[in-house]
């Protein structure tokens, strides 16, 4: 076979194996973290044993995922903690220098007060809560996490949402909770308004590193987590 032969087939390979990504890197990338989280919908029709099989294979593939520049400048990737069927799934921006060392999600003094918050409207990471991150690696300093990057990720996300099916999402931060909500507008206007992602209701609040640097935020926060369970208990 010549080289134009040879080229012509191997388009036809790409148009048919995958729609002509290989064209596009950026495309590419977007496939590899949909073939590493696929089948969202198939996921709410498996059994809870096959839940945890899938939600073990997607960490495992978060913790050693390439798809976007984040993986190169993290120490450990952060999936995720927490239970199956929780009343609440935590959200936050993505991961800090403690969650980067550790590779937990919400540790040090941010997390210790997010367990606090969630003690208080008797919820737990142990028992009946899930807490993970819009992406899954530390931006360097702790920056917002680029489009790219949050687009790269997004589809983990997704994904733990389809297999831990919480009852309600708790956004934490603006970077979250506009992601999670769909807006633009400030935390202020966000928390006051009600919104679902991927079918789940989602209460908004402010992120617990924000509160601990301004108390007068400790109001609104209260004031969003009785909403929250109030919303949990209905549901
Ligand atoms: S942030 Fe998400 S998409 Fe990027 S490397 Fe980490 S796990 Fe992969």
């Amino acid at each position: 076979m010549d080289t134009a032969h040879d080229h012509l087939y191997k388009l036809i390979e790409d148009y048919v194996a995958s729609g002509y990504r290989r064209r596009n890197p950026r495309q590419h990338n977007a496939a590899a973290t949909a073939q590493t989280a696929p089948a969202a919908d198939d996921d709410r029709v498996v059994t809870g044993e096959e839940r945890e099989r899938r939600l073990a294979d997607l960490v495992a593939a978060i913790r050693s995922c390439n798809n976007c520049p984040l993986s190169a400048v993290r120490n450990r990737a952060v999936p995720g903690a927490g239970v199956l069927d929780p009343l609440v799934m935590v959200i936050g921006e993505g991961p800090g220098a403690d969650e980067d060392r550790t590779g937990e999600p919400f540790v040090g003094r941010a997390g210790a007060f997010l367990d606090k918050w969630l003690e208080a409207v008797d919820l737990s990471r142990e028992t009946n809560a899930y807490i993970t991150n819009i992406v899954k690696c530390r931006p360097p300093q702790n920056r917002d996490p680029l489009p790219d990057e949050r687009a790269a990720c997004i589809p983990y996300l997704e994904r733990q949402i389809a297999l831990v099916r919480p009852r309600v999402i708790l956004s934490v931060g603006r970077i979250s909770s506009r992601i999670v909500c769909g807006v633009d507008t400030s935390m202020g206007e966000i928390r006051k308004q009600a919104f679902q992602y991927r079918g789940v209701p989602v209460v908004a609040t402010y992120h617990p590193s924000a509160v601990l640097r301004n108390e007068t935020l400790k109001r609104p926060v209260w004031e969003d987590l009785k909403r929250l369970r109030a919303i949990c208990d209905r549901s």
